[in-house]
């Protein structure tokens, strides 16, 4: 990721979109969220903007883990499908990426959703295998740098 000062920029202040769920909002699927006090201090330089693809895309909070399955599809541990849900809710973290002027992204790694790197590899097993997240795959083709919370930590 480039120098965070001088990124895309509105009024001078570049526009990061961020995982929510770094920025302390409790959605993560066990309800709770995952703070990240570097990542949460880079809006005194920039605009945050903060979004949860899975809330986004209609899945309730707190909800059955879920994982990318080898095949593409996404698949709740209880074995419902919720690739639809997930799709919906990348498109619709890119729309606010551009409504706001995002040029990068800081996503929370080994999500199904927002993982950058690794995600879980399917089985339920707790195994990270190299992998993008749904929404982290369509923002990436869509141009948008992104990097995990864990380059910041
Ligand atoms: S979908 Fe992304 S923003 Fe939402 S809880 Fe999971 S990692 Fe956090």
């Amino acid at each position: 990721m480039e120098p965070l000062a001088t990124g895309s920029a509105r009024g001078g202040k570049a526009s990061i979109l961020v995982s929510a769920c770094l920025l302390g909002t409790p959605c993560r699927y066990d309800g709770k969220s995952q703070p990240c006090q570097t990542v949460i201090e880079l809006a005194r330089e920039c605009e945050l903007v903060p979004v949860c693809p899975e809330q986004l895309g209609g899945l309730p909070t707190p909800r059955t883990p879920s994982e990318v399955q080898p095949d593409g599809r996404v698949l709740d541990a209880a074995g419902n499908d919720n690739t639809r849900a997930f799709q919906t809710g990348a498109r619709k973290a890119l729309e606010i990426a551009r409504e706001h002027g995002c040029d990068r992204a800081i996503l929370k790694e080994n999500s199904p959703s927002c993982g950058v790197h690794r995600i879980y590899d399917g089985s339920f097993s707790g195994t990270l295998a190299p992998g993008m997240g749904k929404t982290a795959a369509l923002l990436s083709q869509s141009g948008i740098a992104l990097a995990s919370e864990s380059e910041f930590l």
